[in-house]
Parts: structure tokens; C-alpha cells; sequence
């Protein structure tokens, strides 16, 4: 498993890092989300639940 964002998508709304409860995922200098400590990362899928613009995946 692992976590794929798209870019294209991605708004840089941070409500996938509000609600990440691990505190996984930041918005970067180009507003976009990114994937920082991945190994922290414990599979919920708040992010991908919550993302109004369908950016953000737990891949199997
Ligand atoms: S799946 Fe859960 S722990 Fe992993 S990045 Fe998304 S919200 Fe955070
Ligand atoms: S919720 Fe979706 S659009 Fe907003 S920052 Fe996260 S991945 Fe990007």
C-alpha cells in the first residue's frame, strides 16, 4: 500500500492535512499536497475520504 497524489488536482486546500491523523501530509510552496513522513502513514483514509477534489489515494 502506499499513498499517490494527483497534481492536477490537488487545490492545496489543506483538508487532507487537517484531518490526517499522523500528520503525514503537508501543503508545499506551490500549493500543492505532499507526502512527507509516509511511514507514519497508517492506512485510514481520512485524506482520500475527505479530498473534495479526489487528489489523494491509498493505493493497494
Ligand atoms: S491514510 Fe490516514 S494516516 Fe495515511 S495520510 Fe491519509 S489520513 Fe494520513
Ligand atoms: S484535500 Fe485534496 S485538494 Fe485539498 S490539499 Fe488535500 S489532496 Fe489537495
Amino acid at each position: 500500500m502506499s499513498l499517490k497524489v494527483l497534481n492536477n488536482r490537488c487545490k492545496g486546500c489543506g483538508i487532507c492535512v487537517e484531518f490526517c491523523p499522523k500528520k503525514v501530509l503537508i501543503v508545499n510552496q506551490f500549493e500543492k499536497v505532499e507526502v512527507v513522513i509516509e511511514e507514519e502513514c497508517i492506512l485510514c483514509r481520512q485524506c482520500e475520504m475527505r479530498c473534495p477534489d479526489f487528489a489523494i489515494f491509498v493505493q493497494k
